[in-house]
């Protein structure tokens, strides 16, 4: 069997969306579970929607998921370039070579004509004008002209498109992995534009060139390409190349969380939700996103996550690694149904993974957000913190927000606990306690606890008495790990100096309550 060469083909022209990080996932599985290669190519005839920085962001998105090509620009391989811009010779070779053959045409209608042709049949009630089969004769190309007409059009250096001459009468079949055979009738596709005035190929001829010229064994890619697959064929026949013409899988829609319409780079915004694996600074606010990246997700969840929008194994297991799914992946499998981007899905993803992940790793990942915060702990230090917050976080920040005061004085307490809880006249026991506490030599845990315990039985006090106190004064909120672990963590002077920080703090608040 061929070797399986796969391609990830997207265009430059801003932001990659969430889909084309899944569409570059099932063609990076394919490969690797098949001892293939991986090609990233860069698409990016059309210089009007060209941006500068989307290549980069590709690569960076690419490589943030751990889906490294084989071969693209700036990866090596023997099949360059890989950026369609750098081969612009090939395809006009390539064009004319159709047109030799008589599988194309040239074609000299200009934009005024081709308007005034479209409102004229606009004013006869026909509301889609198709330059095709029905209409083909009736235009201003290498059909209708000729030889000499053609000739001296040319000579005189007069602007011209090719364009495919598609067949008549003829039902066009493509066995798709993903529907099975979906057909086209030949006489509904219009000659399609392979190459442009200005000598630049549109997709649909560099697509096929390049996938022919590099040995591409299949095209996964999302479902908005199965209509321009007729053309695909239709191409891949004009040039004679059929044997080697890839196995088509058309992906599913991705759909918005409501499950109504296509997941669009607005819902991002709209919901407060990632729609790009990184972040997008664009020329306008409008244009400009958050990444799943910045959202504080692991790749490893992401990824997981997306192998889930479209395809499953046909098990209940859920959570795989990479490896695992290269090893599961089937194309098979992929369904046709819109597959839901389920947000929520996608944070519990995320929180099985940082649970699952070790607490020398998962600081690895957090340390430089803890130092760009100031915190400067040593990293025995950090890795109890971590395991403690780790079943309490979605996101990596969480880290932060929930467990600041790991860190930091508490500067704001959870004022409505604190004056439920809070009895000032209580406020010596609980100084005793702060004593206790204080005596001991560097507890752990379990010595913590001993002494909060035989506190509270020697005061006939019951956990509600002294939990909600203890973990107020501590951690400013009622929320967290155990309230031991984090004060055997933070040592006693600073369990200390922080409750008599609170009870000061406190008969405040109370204060406050009664003033007013
Ligand atoms: N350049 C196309 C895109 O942006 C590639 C489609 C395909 O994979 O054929 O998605």
């Amino acid at each position: 069997m061929t070797k399986v060469r796969v391609r990830f083909a997207p265009s430059p022209t801003g932001a990659l969306h969430i889909g084309g990080v899944r569409t570059a996932l099932y063609n990076y599985l394919l490969a690797r579970q098949t001892g293939g290669q991986f090609i990233l190519r860069i698409e990016d005839t059309d210089q009007t929607r060209y941006v500068p920085g989307a290549e980069d962001y590709i690569k960076e998105a690419l490589e943030w998921c751990g889906l490294h090509p084989d071969e693209g620009p700036g990866y090596g391989g023997d099949y360059g370039p890989y950026r369609q811009s750098e081969r612009k010779v090939l395809y006009q070779k390539h064009a004319q070579d159709l047109v030799d053959n008589d599988k194309a045409y040239y074609a000299f209608d200009t934009p005024e004509e081709l308007d005034a042709r479209r409102e004229a049949e606009k004013a006869a009630g026909n509301h889609s004008f198709r330059y095709g089969v029905q209409t083909r004769a009736s235009m201003r190309n290498s059909e209708t002209l000729s030889a000499q007409e053609v000739a001296d059009l040319l000579a005189a250096d007069t602007p011209y498109t090719i364009r495919l001459k598609v067949p008549s009468d003829e039902i066009i079949k493509i066995q798709d992995s993903v529907r099975g055979e979906v057909q086209f009738q030949s006489n509904e596709l219009d000659d399609k534009i392979l190459l442009k005035t200005d000598g630049m190929p549109t997709y649909h001829l560099a697509n096929i060139v390049d996938d022919h010229l590099m040995e591409i064994t299949h095209v996964i890619r999302g479902e908005e390409w199965l209509p321009s697959t007729a053309h695909h064929v239709l191409l891949y026949r004009a040039f004679g190349w059929e044997d080697t013409m890839p196995t088509f899988a058309h992906l599913p829609l991705i759909l918005k969380p409501t499950g109504k319409g296509k997941l669009s780079k607005r819902d991002g915004a709209k919901l407060g939700i990632p729609v790009f694996p990184l972040a997008w600074k664009g020329d306008t606010p409008e244009d400009s996103f958050t990444g799943f990246r910045e959202f504080g997700f692991d790749p490893r969840a992401v990824l997981n996550f997306l192998a889930f929008l479209g395809w499953n194994p046909g098990t209940e297991q859920e959570i795989f690694s990479l490896e695992e799914l290269i090893a599961a992946f089937s194309v098979e499998k992929i369904g046709k149904a819109g597959a839901r981007f389920d947000f929520d899905k996608a944070k519990w993803y995320n929180q099985q993974y940082i649970i699952n992940t070790p607490d020398a790793d998962l600081l690895a990942t957090i340390k430089p957000m803890l130092a760009a915060k100031g915190v400067d702990k040593d990293d025995a230090f950090l890795e109890t913190f971590v395991g403690l917050m780790k079943e309490r976080v979605i996101f990596y920040g969480d880290f932060w927000e929930k467990g600041s005061y790991f860190f930091q004085e508490i500067e704001q307490y959870d004022e409505k606990n604190a004056r439920k809880k809070w009895k000032p006249e209580k406020q010596p026991l609980f100084e005793t306690l702060r004593d206790q506490l204080k005596a001991l030599d560097a507890p752990d845990e379990a010595a913590v606890e001993a002494c909060v315990k035989a506190f509270m039985e020697a005061n006939e006090l019951g956990f509600g008495a002294v939990l909600p106190i203890l973990r107020l004064g501590v951690a400013g909120t009622m929320q967290g790990p155990s309230i031991f672990a984090v004060m055997a963590l933070l040592g006693m002077d600073a369990v200390e100096q922080r409750l008599n920080k609170a009870f000061d703090a406190f008969n405040e608040i109370k204060a406050r309550a009664a003033n007013g």
